[in-house]
């Protein structure tokens, strides 16, 4: 960014309406260029002095503190906003890297069913999507399956009818 872009950018700064893609090197190069910084000074204290007027404010005693300061949060909150978009980041590969082996040990997906206590048969199912605790149609399943089992064995053992004779 050469001084004659900041010069035309230093309304706008002071205005609080520099866009975060153009304020970091809009203060690189204020923070570095002694005659821009000079100028910015006079903008600022202009600006400072007629909002001071408009609203039967005091003075400043210190238009160039002020001006420092004010950079210095300029700076602190592009840092904050990176850092935080930095952590952004490092949550969404943390909770990728999560769900990738859940992912997957869903896709495996079979589970085993055993039949109820002394019976030598088992059945298996299989299926897809969330892990087996948290699925619903798998505690559905879960809770029907030895009754469904029992069923599906009477059905095999010659057509056994409801009433389990
Ligand atoms: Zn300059």
């Amino acid at each position: 960014m050469d001084c004659r872009t900041v010069l035309k950018l230093n309304e706008q700064y002071l205005a609080g309406e520099l866009p975060d893609s153009v304020l970091a090197e809009y203060l690189d190069h204020i923070e570095n260029c002694e005659s821009c910084m000079d100028n910015l000074m006079t903008d600022y204290s202009i600006t400072k002095a007629i909002y001071q007027i408009n609203h039967n404010q005091d003075f400043s005693t210190d238009y160039s503190k002020e001006l420092y300061l004010q950079l210095a949060r300029s700076r602190q909150s592009l840092v904050r906003k990176k850092r935080n978009a930095r952590y952004r980041l490092a949550i969404a590969l943390g909770l990728m890297a999560l769900s990738i082996p859940l992912m997957a040990g869903s896709t495996y997906g079979k589970a085993k069913y055993y039949l109820p206590e002394g019976s030598k048969e088992s059945l298996r199912l299989s299926y897809y999507g969330l892990v087996d605790e948290e699925d619903p149609v798998m505690q559905t399943i879960r809770e029907l399956n030895d009754e469904a089992v029992i069923k599906l064995r009477q059905l095999s053992q010659g057509g056994v009818t409801d009433d389990g004779r």
